[in-house]
């Protein structure tokens, strides 16, 4: 079973209200096999939201208590972001899900660049990092084998 971010499947779950339908991820959903997921709804924030980003350090360093998330306003939402992560490994466990294919560049999702400290960089989102920190194989829709 796979876990998969929601707005690959059409979902409306981005924080502009928009969706990021990835054919491949909508493949592998008809074939039955992926779980939708959107971890910043499971952490409570509304859609449409204000684009956030890290501030200090990426995903793994909010794990750490070393960096946070902050909105465009200027509002800290590091919480809601811990919540989405753990929400969603909490569903991952439930659905005995190994392996997740998460949507690149965002502050939940992202595998291997997320924007932190205005730019674009090398990093991962909270979910992401939770999740392979917990032993769950994370992909993107452009990893071979999907
Ligand atoms: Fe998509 Fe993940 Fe952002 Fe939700 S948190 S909109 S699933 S990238």
């Amino acid at each position: 079973m796979w876990l998969v971010s929601a707005c690959l499947l059409g979902i409306r779950c981005r924080f502009d209200g928009g969706a990021a339908p990835d054919d491949t991820v909508v493949q592998l959903a008809d074939s039955g096999g992926a779980v939708p997921v959107c971890p910043e709804q499971l952490g409570g924030l509304s859609t449409p939201r204000l684009r956030s980003e890290f501030r200090g350090g990426d995903g793994r360093a909010v794990l750490d208590g070393r960096a946070r998330v902050v909105a465009e306003n200027g509002t800290d939402v590091t919480e809601f972001f811990e919540r989405g992560a753990q929400e969603t490994l909490a569903i991952a466990r439930r659905c005995s899900a190994t392996r997740a294919v998460f949507k690149e560049r965002s502050p939940s999702c992202g595998l291997t660049q997320v924007y932190v400290d205005g730019r674009l960089a090398d990093g991962m989102g909270v979910t992401a990092a939770l999740l392979v920190r917990e032993g769950v194989e994370v992909a993107s829709p452009e990893d071979p084998g999907i």
